[in-house]
């Protein structure tokens, strides 16, 4: 079979091909010691070398200012749902702001109302012509401990380009579906963080990336593993941590670095998303429906015109060598994630599939 596959899955999504080569043949016989990096010490000088240069590589990437931390953490984005407040509300101030733009800030949400006095604010909107579009910022409270957004709604398909003005009030953002898909300013934010298995490396690993500043507002009763400041005090090494997670996190930095960077990332990401929703706007057989200002680049719900054909659709799909297309359940038809380890080739090959299902079926 030499049939190309592309896997479009939502997350875990495709790695970067010269990353899992690299990785197979480091695989058994890391730098020469026999071992793989898997079996190594995290303590080890050998693997605190690897930890080192993916903290280093991801920090070149962002322009990561000096007065942020970058944490290498356990339990994915949820694991941060709860992290945020647990971290932030130590003191007097109970209060969270929570923009909601889709189902993963609205479930940001329903964790942090575990531990604090959360209140929800409407971001987007679908409107009678079944189109979703953004709100402007809404009034935030003026005393909240942070406000909470996720710029990239992964299955709803809404991304949000702008960043939300909060003033004095820490900005906290969940970029587990955006992250490394185009530069952003991160002196705007308290708070970023994202689960990995999307654009940084395979699930297991969540990154955080936390103002110095923000270190010092934990609840007394933070368990351990969530805990930024202990954390950042062992380097993200006061448990074990994800070691191969981590180890194939740094890898795919290098490969970002090796293309130009997350403005050439950014390039692509926009070619290959113009590509796909030109296809769409123009067809009478796909439709999407979010608002051409907030459309993910990352994410492409579509709906077939004629639902009872999505059987079909995922069936010949597959076939032609195209995985995952099957859009959440919540959303219902089809979903192309083109995180930055899809090639354009792909999204070339989704096209003139679609294309031939259309003509053979409308
Ligand atoms: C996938 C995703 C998550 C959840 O990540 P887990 O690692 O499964 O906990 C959270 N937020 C967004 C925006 C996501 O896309």
């Amino acid at each position: 079979m030499n049939q190309k596959i592309y896997n479009f899955c939502a997350g875990p999504a495709m790695l970067p091909v010269p990353v899992m080569e690299r990785a197979q043949r480091e695989f058994c016989n890391f730098q020469g010691l026999g071992a793989s990096v898997m079996e190594l010490s995290h303590r080890g000088k050998e693997f605190m070398a690897v930890a080192a240069k993916a903290e280093q590589d991801l920090r070149d990437l962002l322009a990561i200012p000096d007065n942020y931390k970058v944490l290498f953490m356990h339990g994915g984005g949820r694991g941060q749902f709860s992290a945020v407040p647990l971290n932030l509300l130590g003191g007097d101030n109970q209060k969270a702001d929570y923009l909601l733009t889709g189902v993963w800030s609205q479930g940001a949400l329903k964790e942090g109302v575990k531990f604090g006095d959360m209140q929800g604010h409407a971001g987007s909107v679908k409107g009678e012509d079944g189109i979703t579009r953004l709100l402007p910022t809404p009034a935030f409270r003026a005393d909240a401990a942070y406000v909470h957004y996720c710029p990239n709604e992964t299955i709803e398909g809404v991304e949000m380009f702008d960043i939300p003005e909060t003033g004095d009030i820490p900005l906290v953002a969940d970029l587990s579906s955006t992250i490394l898909s185009r530069p952003i300013d991160v002196s705007r934010f308290g708070i970023i963080y994202a689960g990995a298995q999307k654009n940084i490396g395979p699930s297991g690993l969540a990154i955080a990336i936390v103002r110095d500043d923000l270190l010092d507002k934990a609840r007394a009763d933070v368990p351990a593993v969530l805990d930024y400041r202990l954390t950042a005090e062992h380097d993200s090494m006061f448990n074990t941590p994800p070691t191969y997670a981590w180890y194939l996190a740094g890898l795919v930095f290098e490969w970002l670095k090796e293309i130009g960077g997350l403005a050439e990332m950014e390039a692509r990401n926009k070619a290959k998303a113009a590509l796909l929703y030109d296809y769409i706007d123009n067809s009478s057989f796909y439709s999407n429906s979010v608002d051409s200002a907030c459309r993910s680049r990352m994410n492409v719900p579509f709906q077939l015109k004629n639902p009872e054909l999505d059987a079909r659709f995922l069936a010949e799909s597959k076939e032609a060598g195209l995985l995952a297309l099957k859009g959440h359940k919540l959303v219902g038809g089809m979903r192309a994630s083109l995180y930055n380890a899809m090639p354009i080739e792909g999204v070339q090959a989704l096209i003139a599939f679609m294309e031939r299902f259309a003509n053979t079926h409308g």
